[in-house]
């Protein structure tokens, strides 16, 4: 088996991996997942503060579409409670549609297919300042502004925390 002409070897996991000691994902042996290498490419740094799941269970399955970025939480949840029901919801740029078991289907707060949409999303957002945005907020609510500014309250909050002036 190769990846990118590079030899594949299972792990005693199970998990594929190549050596590639160059690659973000890799570990101090130089060996990278290769389901790891989708994911980064996927999701970004993301990765590293959140766990990879395989949607079919196939560990040797790593093509992007079967890897599901969950944070350790919703990661245990779904492997507790593998029937749980999936919803589907649409990438808010893209527009294409996803089954999600993560707890982001319960919220209200967007959901994106790769980091490339959510990127492009980020950049369209025109925000005020934040002494403008404390106004509006002073005048109605987070999730008033939200609706105006097309952002969750949780994006506003993160937004005042990160860009405290
Ligand atoms: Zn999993
Ligand atoms: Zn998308």
């Amino acid at each position: 088996m190769e990846f990118r002409g590079k030899v594949v070897n299972v792990n005693n996991k199970g998990y594929p991996r190549v050596y590639w000691p160059e690659h973000p994902v890799s570990n101090s042996g130089g060996q990278a997942m290769v389901h790891r290498i989708i994911a980064y490419e996927k999701y970004g740094s993301e990765i590293f503060s959140n766990d990879v799941h395989h949607v079919d269970g196939n560990k040797l399955n790593w093509k992007p579409e079967n890897l599901e970025l969950l944070s350790h939480k919703d990661h245990a949840n779904l492997h507790l409670h593998p029937n749980a029901a999936t919803v589907i919801r649409q990438c808010e740029e893209c527009k294409k549609e996803l089954s999600l078991r993560s707890q982001k289907r319960y919220n209200s707060e967007k959901v994106f297919c790769s980091i490339k949409c959510s990127s492009k999303h980020k950049e369209k957002i025109n925000w005020p300042s934040n002494d403008e945005l404390r106004e509006k907020l002073a005048k109605s609510n987070y999730v008033q502004v939200g609706k105006e500014l097309g952002v969750s309250d949780n994006a506003i909050r993160k937004r005042l925390r990160n860009n405290a002036m």
